[in-house]
């Protein structure tokens, strides 16, 4: 069966925490979207880690871990991840890539920062990953397959043509050094040979699995407000992070999804630009992000700080409900033990309406939070794992988002290390 794993939100939900828990009990992790540019913090026996590409099952010995189809695969920065767990005695994990995932290419990479820099102020906070690029260019039909990789006539036909397109753009549009095709041509016959042994039909290899009766984890990658179609576009990113588009992405059949779990945090965080309704500014932003994650609301790639505000559950519904989630997970209860009262974002304001489903994005631009606002409890809950332990205005804080949620909270994570979790009936 297969379980899939997502953010309800704008990412950074601590998707990656609750994976590596969930792994322990799966036998195939799978990323199936996105590339290098968003980051897991992960917090277990062997350190700290932030995990870009490598799925969260790394941490497992007995757990096979999949870069799959519909990922944007760096392969220098795959190489760098891997090696830098193995250096920190990580003991080799078992990977496979498959050989339909397509390759990140430097100029991918060079066309988003000099996109971002051409359009300045207007920017979207790109990661300046290569991403946007990249899926531009798979969806052009100009992507280069790791297939391709290992036949040089087609590789060489195919960059050609590319690299032509790409040169015009970078004299007359970028003002930027070409591109030269043969030095191209070679690193890229480099990386095919380094990813050689990892390669191989990955789709196949997780139908056979669910044959079996093995457990398969998708391990989305940002959150349900940054998808193409459903989320708050233009600020989105260039794949899907929706749970059902990793049978897409992933490959596995539609039907095999059994389980759904949206990951939100007890309150909002959010890197780059974009519509964030329950912002908070100045000295209570300041005090969040300080106190929030395990370490400040930093991101995990950038290191950019991350926005900050009261939990949304207009926007959490929203997540949710596009997930088509089963269960919800609350992440980083613990950080919200300062605080008096905890204001929830139950609905917006609109032009002297009140919205309680997620608009689309130039209405949501103008909508302001209708705050109800809850009791602090004011005390460490840090590492409780049974629920009846919480203090009592915890436990109804718990309770009231999953009211505006509509969707029950069974894990509830309370700081940042694998066995700070709560199960709950
Ligand atoms: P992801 O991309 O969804 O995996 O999220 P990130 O790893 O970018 O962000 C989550 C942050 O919260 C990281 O700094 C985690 O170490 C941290 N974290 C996860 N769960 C908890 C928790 O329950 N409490 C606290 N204090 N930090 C947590």
């Amino acid at each position: 069966m297969v379980k899939v794993i997502v953010g309800a939100n704008w990412g950074d939900e601590g998707k990656g925490k609750i994976t590596d828990v969930l792994a322990e009990n799966c036998d195939v992790v799978v990323r199936f979207q996105g590339g290098a540019n968003a980051g897991h913090t992960i917090i277990n026996d062997y350190g700290k880690f932030a995990l870009h590409l490598l799925p969260s099952g790394v941490f497992h010995q007995n757990i096979v871990n999949i870069i799959a189809p519909g990922v944007a695969l760096d392969i220098d920065k795959l190489f760098k991840e891997y090696e830098s767990l193995v250096e920190r005695g990580v003991p080799k994990p078992s990977l496979f890539i498959s050989d339909r995932a397509q390759v990140m290419m430097p100029y991918h990479v060079d066309f988003d920062k000099f996109e971002e820099e051409r359009l300045g102020k207007g920017s979207f906070g790109s990661t300046k990953s290569g991403i946007a690029p990249f899926y531009g260019d798979k969806y052009l039909k100009i992507g280069i397959q790791v297939s391709q990789l290992y036949d040089e006539a087609i590789l060489r036909e195919r960059l050609t043509s590319v690299v032509t397109q790409k040169n015009a753009l970078l004299e007359h549009l970028y003002h930027k050094p070409l591109i030269d095709l043969e030095a191209l041509v070679q690193r890229l016959q480099g990386q095919a040979e380094r990813i050689r042994p990892f390669v191989i039909d990955t789709t196949e290899y997780m139908h056979q699995a669910l044959a079996e009766g093995k457990t398969i984890l998708m391990e989305g990658q940002l959150g349900a407000l940054r998808d193409p179609d459903h989320g708050i576009y233009p600020y989105v990113t260039s794949s899907s992070p929706l749970a059902g588009f990793s049978t897409v992405g992933g490959g596995v059949p539609a039907t095999a999804i059994k389980d759904v779990l949206s990951v939100t945090k007890a309150y909002s965080s959010c890197v780059g630009a974009g519509p964030f309704v329950t912002e908070l500014f100045d000295d209570e932003a300041e005090e969040l992000r300080r106190r929030g994650g395990d370490a400040g609301e930093y991101g995990a790639t950038t290191g950019r700080p991350r926005r900050v505000g009261w939990f949304d559950a207009v926007a959490t519904r929203y997540g949710c409900k596009v997930h088509g989630a089963t269960e919800c997970v609350l992440t980083n209860l613990d950080v919200l033990a300062y605080l008096d009262e905890i204001p929830v974002c139950t609905a917006y304001e609109e032009g002297g309406e009140t919205l309680t489903l997620f608009p689309s994005t130039p209405r949501l631009m103008r909508c302001k939070p209708v705050y109800e606002t809850l009791p602090g409890w004011k005390a460490g809950i840090r590492g409780v794992t049974e629920f009846d332990k919480l203090p009592e205005n915890c436990q109804k804080y718990i309770g009231f988002l999953e009211q505006q949620i509509g969707v029950p909270i069974r894990m509830i994570s309370t700081g940042p290390k694998r066995s700070e979790i709560l199960y709950r009936k």
